[in-house]
């Protein structure tokens, strides 16, 4: 069956009485193209377990499955529930979960679902939990790599660096943790029903240590949140005002980090930020 035909989707879908959830999410991907270059993105191969967050109706779990050892994906519809047992018969190596992916453990899914192979992550995204979703599974170690499709906006802040003015404290997060690589953009049109903006893939590999040495991680990354607290204020306000600290002392610590005193928080690197935390750290004992 082909999972990308509109009108083979349009009489499975009718068949079983389904109706897209715009809450939910649901843009289906309607051109085999676009899953088959996005399993090859994600590299999975025979060691590897894939965990897919929204299967849909499977365009690319079937993809997957066709290259990985096995496939776990995560779908909150019920009533998708029949619809890929139909589409997923094939495929002895797809298991689907029922649940919402923000809700389960996903280190004791890997380590139950995936004994003996290496857990990735490959999806496309309901794009209104992007940022939850991420926060998730970058905070599950076990997952080396993560390929997700995702609003090319945000793909592209995640994958700038740090210090070029298109950062923000999630892409902090994300790039202390993670390599991150823009792939390559999905037209509107490659969807159904079609949404608003253009889509992208973004590959995030693992780093082996984190990309700066800091003393206090959640101090690192509260200094982190608070220099995007108000972006249109400089560094020193954004900081004194999300830290509750003088702004003479916050001001002090920007200029023994060697920083310009107007700088403001997209301006600085990773390294810059694991400095300035630091020196912050000082001034707060
Ligand atoms: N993978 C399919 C495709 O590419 O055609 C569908 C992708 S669609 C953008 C997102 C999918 O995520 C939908 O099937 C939706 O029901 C599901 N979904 C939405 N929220 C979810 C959640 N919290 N947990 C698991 N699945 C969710």
């Amino acid at each position: 069956m082909n999972l990308c035909d509109y009108q083979t989707i349009r009489e499975l879908l009718g068949r079983h009485g389904f109706h897209f959830s715009k809450s939910l999410g649901q843009n289906f991907l309607i051109d085999p193209q676009v899953p088959y270059d996005i399993a090859a993105s994600s590299q999975a191969d025979g060691r590897c377990g894939v965990l897919e967050i929204g299967p849909g109706i499977g365009p690319l779990t079937a993809e997957l499955a066709r290259r990985a050892g096995k496939v776990v994906s995560v779908e909150l519809d019920k009533s998708l529930l029949p619809v890929l047992a139909e589409t997923m018969a094939p495929y002895p190596n797809v298991e689907i979960v029922s649940g919402d992916v923000l809700k389960l453990d996903l280190n004791a899914l890997a380590a139950e679902k995936f004994q003996g192979l290496r857990p990735i992550v490959c999806a496309n995204l309901p794009y209104n939990i992007t940022t939850p979703v991420l926060t998730k599974l970058v905070e599950t170690p076990c997952f080396e790599t993560i390929t997700v499709l995702i609003q090319k906006e945000v793909a592209q802040r995640l994958a700038a660096a740090q210090g070029s003015g298109d950062g923000g404290a999630f892409s902090v997060f994300l790039q202390y943790h993670m390599e991150t690589q823009y792939l390559f953009d999905v037209p509107r049109e490659k969807f159904l029903p079609e949404p608003k903006v253009t889509s992208a893939v973004l590959r995030c590999v693992r780093r082996a240590h984190p990309a700066v040495e800091v003393e206090d991680e959640a101090f690192f990354f509260k200094v982190a949140r608070g220099a995007f607290l108000l972006r249109r204020k400089t560094l020193a306000n954004s900081l004194a005002a999300a830290l509750g600290m003088e702004k003479a002392a916050v001001q002090a610590a920007i200029a023994d980090c060697s920083l310009p005193a107007d700088i403001r928080g997209e301006r600085l690197t990773l390294e810059d930020f694991a400095r300035l935390a630091e020196r912050l750290a000082k001034e707060r004992r």
